[in-house]
């Protein structure tokens, strides 16, 4: 199943939304009314709801009987999957070839370091910044684990069942700001800088989340291409590493980490500019586009 956030002109917030197999759109509130289930408008709501899946089905089905709450996906806008969660966790340096390109040794326990939740942006959003607060913003390319059942202290064999899916991030980072400040709050947290989406695909349509190609484009160049098959440590591992010191919460983002190719370690280095487009892609997931701005 595809789950995300939407908006439409004749509703006052965005509500969270199912894509049918015809490519419609299904107004999960409205269509669990008239069902009779209620469904929350947040996707982090929905995902705390441990009956959450079998209301959906209800949901969707009943929609699709009676086009209550249908709309084509043309009519609608797409944002960002989960736009208020309330952690956003990553993880440097997770790809062995990343780890070899940069000189890196391959690290022992995950590093973990975090954006701000007011980063978060959708697909399609525009990723600006002040020109004057930074001059080094670089794209990376993600795949981003959408977390479900609150984890707290579990192990890497039952991790897994406390993600709910996946979708595409785009790590975009300050570096003059990352590597300049001593640590990585302002580097990584600028309002903008989070892109994710377009969809959260649920785990039982993606077969191995271990094997997925990964890629980012840069005005059409591409400038990113490996394979999750390369994560030093995988998702079960790091939901499993991060529950032991924090409890993951429902609708809680973390970004996997990025392979090799990113711009600042490129010769001639590739620092994004106004007007450019950023493609992030991971297979079966998805494709996340943005456009450049400055402010
Ligand atoms: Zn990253």
């Amino acid at each position: 199943m595809r789950l995300g956030q939407f908006s439409t002109t004749d509703a006052e917030q965005p509500w969270c939304g199912a894509k049918t197999p015809a490519g419609d759109v299904v107004d999960l509130p409205r269509a669990g009314e008239a069902a009779g289930v209620t469904l929350p408008r947040r996707t982090g709501d929905l995902l705390g709801d441990w009956e959450w899946r079998r209301k959906v089905d209800l949901a969707v089905e009943y929609a699709e009987e009676t086009g209550t709450g249908v709309y084509d996906a043309a009519d609608v806008e797409q944002l960002a999957p989960v736009r208020n969660p309330r952690k956003v966790v990553c993880v440097g340096l997770n790809y062995r070839d990343h780890a070899e390109e940069g000189d890196n040794p391959i690290p022992d326990e995950p590093v973990l370091f975090s954006k701000f939740p007011t980063a978060v942006n959708g697909p399609g959003g525009t990723v600006s910044w002040d020109p004057d607060l930074t001059e080094k913003v670089d794209y990376e390319a993600e795949l981003v684990a959408v977390i479900g059942r609150e984890a707290r202290e579990v192990d890497p064999d039952e991790a897994l069942d406390h993600v709910a899916g996946f979708t595409v991030g785009n790590d975009v980072s300050a570096r003059d700001l990352q590597h300049g400040d001593g640590q990585w709050v302002r580097g990584k947290s600028l309002d903008t800088f989070a892109p994710v989406g377009p969809d959260l695909v649920t785990t039982d349509e993606v077969a191995d989340p271990h094997d997925l190609d990964i890629w980012a484009e840069v005005n059409g160049e591409r400038l990113q291409e490996s394979s999750t098959e390369n994560l030093i440590f995988g998702v079960d591992e790091l939901v499993s590493f991060c529950s032991r010191a924090f409890t993951l919460q429902p609708g809680d983002l973390l970004f996997t980490g990025t392979p090799p190719g990113v711009g600042v370690y490129r010769e001639p280095p590739v620092l994004l500019e106004e007007g450019d487009t950023v493609t992030v892609g991971v297979e079966g997931v998805g494709e996340l586009t943005n456009t450049c701005e400055y402010r």
